[in-house]
């Protein structure tokens, strides 16, 4: 056991570059042949706000954590099939397009992995990175150790994502492990604005407004 939990450090790396942990995923629609997920979120690993957006850099800085983490993943797989645990890796994008939902939450298996808490803008919030993170999963039928999951959020008073969005479509209720994401958000109409913004703006990513003017893990530049 010691010498796995050693060999999944070893490839996922110091913690200044990506945090992760464990969650038990008996909550989930893969609970009868997984039991555990290990939940990786990668650093963006330099940091950019609103006020000096380069879309340029922007993408640079997307699409070398995507290719970090998808390296990670897989290479966590290959160590699991060695061993003979059975893993999957779940897809990341949405199987539900009207209620805009993926199979297996990264999200929800993060919070309940301890990782972060939802911010009032519906994104996970680490506190060593803020929202600038990239998720990944691996679904494991093994028994590894779990993180103690978070139920709250530690945004307090804070209200920069709710200025930020141009349309004013987050509402500033503090999430909870209750919290429904309609109450946090107009999804509909935040995923509407964005598809919007990449076409008008002929950008490669979506606004991300409310996500660049979190104030959380800017400390760590
Ligand atoms: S992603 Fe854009 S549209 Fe959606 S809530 Fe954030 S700032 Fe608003
Ligand atoms: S900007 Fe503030 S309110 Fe929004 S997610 Fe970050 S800490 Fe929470």
């Amino acid at each position: 056991m010691d010498k796995l939990n050693n060999k999944i450090r070893g490839i996922i790396g110091n913690c200044s570059e990506a945090i992760w942990s464990v969650a038990d995923i008996a909550y989930s629609d893969y609970k009868e042949v997984y039991t555990k997920a290990i939940v990786i979120a990668q650093s963006y690993n330099c940091f950019i706000i609103n006020e000096a957006y380069d879309e340029e850099q922007y993408h640079q800085i997307m699409s070398v954590a995507k290719i970090t983490i998808n390296e990670k993943i897989s290479r966590l797989s290959r160590l699991f099939s060695q061993y003979r645990i059975k893993n999957y890796i779940p897809a990341v994008t949405q199987s539900d397009e009207s209620e805009l939902v993926a199979p297996f939450s990264l999200k929800y298996a993060a919070v309940q992995a301890g990782l972060g808490w939802i911010g009032k803008n519906d994104v996970l919030v680490t506190k060593e990175f803020g929202p600038r993170v990239r998720l990944a999963a691996i679904l494991l039928d093994y028994p590894l150790a779990c993180g103690s999951p978070i139920g709250k959020s530690l945004c307090g008073p804070c209200r920069a994502c709710v200025a930020a969005c141009p349309w004013g479509l987050i509402t500033g209720v503090n999430w909870e492990l209750t919290t429904k994401r309609a109450e946090l958000l107009d999804y509909q109409m935040c995923n509407k604005k964005r598809s919007e913004y990449v076409k008008h703006k002929s950008r490669k990513h979506t606004c991300g407004y409310c996500l660049l003017a979190c104030p959380w893990g800017l400390n760590k530049r």
